[in-house]
């Protein structure tokens, strides 16, 4: 019997190693891995790069504590500076983290209590992102959840339009909604929370948990739309499957988050900086990302093509490397045929089936996946 707590439907995948875009069981058996360890894994499995420099940091120091400089931290710091809109950095260890980090921060800084989220969003499981997530199957039993998180419609203009509230600290949404079904927010939404936010001078926070570092072509997904979030935040690809996350803000609120007002014994941990750093130097360069796109247009271009028959298929959507197919009916039996044929994908909800291969992915292990996904859901 096992001694875990049963938190996960777990797959019958006994895995015994991972390189690149593989994934290798106790048998041999090699799985093309198009869930990249839920958007983490963007440079494939145990990338080169960053398994030398957590190599190279092993024989340094691994932890201090952050009553310490952390040189590290600084230079991770300046390259995420650099490469988005914020001025400082909050180190933290998962994307919940990061979110209560933002939460907090919006709510010091503007005096304000309520938080605004959408339906079918996902901001964690804390106690905080648990009240800002927008999907009562996560919040189950869990109640009374934190006060003043106010939900509304995603992609739904008027619902913005319409709000009129003194007491807002923050809108925090996802540019596209990852585990609520791959949904790519509409431009006009989009606007009409970054108008909303300086109508009532309440922070915009940007969830890029899922759809940061790359995952959607860009080094963030904010940059597709041209809004300009006053709070970003980060985890999942961050650190390659190192844990690692990150709260960007702009300079107006680094004061508010002084010394004492906020913390984390892990957060910014030295080998954990190292893999982010690693990380962050491959993936934020033009070039590598135009090669994401490029592949994710490919991507989305032949599944369409191949798939546009299916009576089972309604939708394929999504940005970059991030994908969805909506079909009309649960996916969970898919998923598992397609993981018979040696092929991983995730659900985004119960009808819509994920992929998020590592952004390292071949233009020949896409059309390896095209050839299971098209012959499976063709027979399905
Ligand atoms: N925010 C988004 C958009 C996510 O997709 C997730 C996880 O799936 C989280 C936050 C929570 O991240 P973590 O599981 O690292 O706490």
């Amino acid at each position: 019997m096992s001694c875990l707590f049963p938190t996960y439907a777990r797959w019958e995948v006994p895995v015994e190693r991972a390189k690149g875009t593989y994934i290798y069981d106790t048998s041999g058996k090699a799985y093309l891995d198009f869930t990249s360890g839920i958007a983490v894994c963007n440079l494939g499995h145990c990338p080169d790069e960053v398994k030398k420099a957590i190599q190279h940091q092993l024989e340094k120091v691994w932890h201090v504590s952050n009553l310490f400089q952390i040189p590290l931290q600084e230079q991770v710091a300046q390259l995420l500076v650099h490469h988005s809109v914020g001025d400082a950095v909050f180190f933290a260890n998962s994307g919940a983290e990061a979110n209560e980090a933002a939460i907090k921060l919006a709510r010091k800084y503007t005096g304000n209590h309520k938080i605004i989220t959408f339906y079918q969003s996902f901001h964690g499981r804390t106690y905080a992102t648990l009240s800002a997530t927008g999907q009562k199957k996560v919040q189950e039993g869990f109640g009374p959840l934190a006060p003043t998180f106010v939900h509304l419609p995603y992609n739904n203009v008027s619902a913005i339009e319409s709000l009129q509230d003194d007491d807002i600290a923050a809108i925090m949404v996802e540019v596209v909604q990852g585990e609520g079904g791959v949904v790519p927010g509409e431009q006009a939404f989009l606007n009409a929370i970054a108008d909303k936010c300086r109508e009532l001078n309440a922070l915009l926070i940007i969830d890029e948990v899922q759809t940061g570092i790359g995952r959607t072509g860009k080094k963030f997904a904010y940059e597709h739309v041209g809004i300009e979030p006053d709070i970003i935040t980060l985890a999942k690809g961050l650190g390659s499957g190192f844990p690692v996350g990150a709260m960007i803000g702009k300079k107006h609120l680094i004061e508010t988050f002084h010394a004492g007002s906020h913390g984390s014994t892990f957060g910014g941990n030295p080998l954990a900086m190292a893999a982010a750093l690693a990380t962050i130097k491959v993936i934020f360069d033009e070039s590598f990302l135009q090669d994401v796109t490029q592949k994710g247009d490919y991507f989305i271009r032949q599944l369409a093509d191949s798939l546009h028959d299916v009576p089972f298929v309604r939708e394929i959507r999504g940005v970059g490397l991030m994908i969805g197919i909506e079909c009309s009916g649960e996916v969970q039996p898919l998923i598992t045929a397609l993981r018979e044929k040696g092929l991983l994908v995730l659900s985004a909800g119960p009808n819509v089936l994920r992929l998020l291969p590592p952004l390292t992915v071949s233009v020949e292990e896409i059309d390896m996946a095209l050839d299971i996904i098209s012959t499976t859901l063709i027979a399905s």
